[in-house]
Formats: C-alpha cells, sequence, structure tokens
C-alpha cells in the first residue's frame, strides 16, 4: 500500500471463503478488473490470507482477503484453516463460493459465518456455460439464499455481484468517527502531541493523522502543540478551545493547565468508541480496581514494532500498574495478529487504540473476553482511570 492510500483498517473487509480450487482468487481479479491475486489451476494455492487493498466502483475502499481452501485435511491445511479463522474476525462481509454441488464443510463455514453476525453472499462460480439448477438448488437448501451465478474467468454476473455487495453492507458500517458528537463543525480543537522518544521521526502516528483529517473535514481550527508548548498554545488563542486531544502519556498534565470550560479527551480514548465497546471499556476500567499482586493482565498491541525504551505499553502502563498493585502483578504482552485463544487465565486485558485493525477485529476480541467473562480496556482509559479522572475527561460511544 502507498502513502496516498487509505489505511487497510479503515476499509471495508471482504473475506472469501470457499473449498480449494473453488475459484477464490479469479473472484477477486474479476471484481477488481485486475490480476492481484495468486491464480492457478493447482489445488491449493492461497496459503496464508492475501490482503489486497482495492477500491470498487459504489463501494470505495475494500480491502479483500484471499482465504486458504477449507476443505483440506492435511496437517498444514490444518494450520491454513486456522488461519482462515483468524481472517474470518476481520470479515465485514463474506463471500461464500462453491464450483459444484455443495459440501457438509460448506454449511458448517455457512453457519459459522451466520453464527459471527457475518452478511454472507453465496456465489456459484465457473458458470461458463449454463446456471445448473440442481446445485443451485442445493446451496439454497443449505444456505438459506440462493446463489448468484458467475463466470470469473468470463466475467460474467460480476456486476450482479457487486451490486449484492453493496446491499450486503452493513448498516453501522461508516457510522463510527473518531470524534463523533464530541467536535461539532467548526470548532477549535488544541492537539497535545508530545514528539518524546516513542514517536516515528519525521512523522506523526495514524491516530494522530486520522484525527487531524477527519478535523479538517469537520472544517474545525486545529492548533497543535507539544506538552512544553501547551501555556504557550493557550495563550495564543482568543478563546479557550473548545476540545482538548492529548497523548494518553500526559493526560494529567493537560488535566491540570487546561481551561475549565475546554472539554479534554484524548487519541486513546477516543480509538475506544472508535474501534471498540466504549461501554464495556469504560465498565471494564473498574477492574483495575479490583486488581491485587497475585493477578494477570495481559497486555495487547496491534502494532509489531521493536521495544522502544520507555514504551507506553512494555514500560510505562506495566509500571504504572506494578506501583498501585505490587510489583509480583503478572504481566504478559502480546503484539500485532497474536491474541491468546483462552483468556480465561486473564484479570483484565488492556488494549492499544488499536488503529492498524479494524472495528470488526477488534470487537471479535472483545466478545471473546466477554465470552470468557474477563474485562477489557485500553491504554487511553487505563491511564485516565490510573490518574484519577476518568470520570472527568469525555467519552463517547
Ligand atoms: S496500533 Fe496501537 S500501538 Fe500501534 S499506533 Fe495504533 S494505537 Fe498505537
Amino acid at each position: 500500500m502507498s502513502l496516498n492510500d487509505t489505511p487497510r483498517s479503515d476499509r471495508l473487509h471482504i473475506g472469501i471463503f470457499g473449498r480449494t480450487n473453488s475459484g477464490k482468487s479469479s473472484l477477486i481479479n474479476a471484481l477488481t478488473h485486475q490480476s492481484i491475486a495468486l491464480v492457478s489451476d493447482v489445488a491449493g494455492t492461497t496459503t496464508d490470507p492475501v490482503y489486497k487493498s482495492m477500491e470498487i466502483h459504489g463501494i470505495g475502499p475494500c480491502v479483500f482477503i484471499d482465504t486458504a481452501g477449507f476443505d483440506d485435511t492435511s496437517e498444514l491445511g490444518r494450520l491454513r484453516i486456522d488461519k482462515t479463522c483468524e481472517a474470518l474476525k476481520k470479515t465485514d462481509i463474506a463471500l461464500m463460493v462453491f464450483s459444484g454441488p455443495p459440501l457438509p464443510v460448506e454449511d458448517k463455514w455457512v453457519q459459522t459465518l451466520k453464527a459471527a453476525n457475518i452478511p454472507v453472499i453465496t456465489v456459484l462460480n465457473k458458470c461458463d456455460c449454463q446456471v445448473p439448477s440442481q446445485i443451485t438448488g442445493q446451496i439454497e437448501e443449505i444456505c438459506g439464499i440462493s446463489p448468484i451465478p458467475v463466470s470469473a474467468v468470463q466475467g460474467t454476473g460480476i456486476d450482479i455481484l457487486r451490486q449484492a455487495i453493496i446491499r450486503a453492507l452493513p448498516q453501522d458500517y461508516e457510522a463510527y468517527t473518531i470524534t463523533g458528537e464530541l467536535v461539532q463543525n467548526g470548532d477549535t480543537v488544541l492537539l497535545v502531541m508530545p514528539q518524546d522518544i516513542q514517536a516515528p521521526k519525521g512523522r506523526l502516528i495514524l491516530p494522530q493523522v486520522q484525527t487531524l483529517r477527519e478535523l479538517l473535514d469537520k472544517k474545525c481550527t486545529v492548533i497543535s502543540c507539544t506538552t512544553d508548548q501547551l501555556d504557550a498554545a493557550l495563550n495564543a488563542l482568543k478563546a479557550p478551545p473548545k476540545v482538548i486531544i492529548t497523548d494518553s502519556q500526559v493526560f494529567k498534565t493537560v488535566y491540570d493547565k487546561k481551561p475549565e470550560e475546554s472539554r479534554l479527551t484524548s487519541f486513546s480514548v477516543l480509538f475506544a468508541g472508535y474501534k471498540g465497546d466504549m461501554d464495556y471499556f469504560t465498565k471494564s476500567a473498574e477492574a483495575i480496581a479490583r486488581l491485587t499482586p497475585d493477578s494477570r493482565v495481559l497486555i495487547a498491541e496491534a502494532c509489531t514494532h521493536a521495544p522502544l525504551s520507555e514504551d507506553i505499553g512494555r514500560e510505562k502502563i506495566p509500571a504504572m500498574l506494578k506501583k498501585r498493585v505490587g510489583s509480583s502483578l503478572q504481566i504478559d504482552m502480546v503484539s500485532g495478529q497474536d491474541f491468546p485463544e483462552d483468556l480465561s487465565p486473564y484479570d483484565l486485558i488492556i488494549h492499544c487504540g488499536a488503529c492498524m485493525f479494524n472495528r470488526k477485529y477488534v470487537l471479535s476480541r472483545i466478545e471473546d473476553a466477554k465470552k470468557c467473562g474477563v474485562p477489557m480496556t485500553n491504554y487511553g482509559i487505563t491511564i485516565a482511570f490510573l490518574q484519577g479522572i476518568l470520570d472527568k475527561i469525555d467519552i463517547h460511544s
């Protein structure tokens, strides 16, 4: 992806599922009019899911997830199926591709997708000559919906499929924005962004860039400063800013200095609502007060960068928690796609703002935590709680 592209995490994720050699990769090529997926007549060409970012006319920025065939019973096949299950957690819309009479494995996957509340479109591929009505009927029987006949190779039926994808867009798709009701059109907003050792050289991090872009779209007047320039920035304004958005690490400093009438939040707190479940995250923060020296905490970070000194997830939050709870508190750290299957050993999960993940994926992690009865919150909310200002900052769902 180039720097000019919409980040993958903000794109509609369309998962392509089907048995080996059902033509999933060719279907992506037909939908995008490009040769982007690896296509071969040899069964099982796709191993790990392949993510391809594309624009689709009428839909906008999407990412296709080309998954491995789920009918492979070999040892390698089982690994592939695990990866396909992981891809399912990120999928906003699923295309279930058939190329012949349905098998029980396909029935199982359709049920799994439906149970995960993922809209499913069934596609009967390889209809090069005539649509086999018997197969169509069988698919309809197991899926409850009739398949859209297509020939990915000849390009037939593709426009109908594209329309079906548009109709299947989840109702709340694009309903969530970063600043929501907190910031209105034309507001003056002050951003506090310390450029410390953690900040990447020569650029801003994605949550800051995305927030800034949204504020500009809202025709806000945006000024930004580092923490040490906060007084100067406030003095430069004729009136206090309507909203101050700060890096969570300096929450308390900014809170202590902010004009009374300015509302205060952080980038990470905003992302709690944008990517996750604000109600669950704020309610779960109460679990911090219940931690004991024997408790176990999981910290999950979507980035996979090498650990930095003063790292917020690896150093700062663990140090703050241990100071409060005791040094024997057990803290495990995972990053990127790693996330334990069994969350039950944990008393609390603390996630980063997850700007690199799509909302669906973060919600699936929250769902897993809920199923195990484990509280889950995020970095910004944790810091606000630990600094005693959670009830004084602005949160919105
Ligand atoms: S993925 Fe998480 S840690 Fe990485 S920049 Fe985004 S919010 Fe920060």
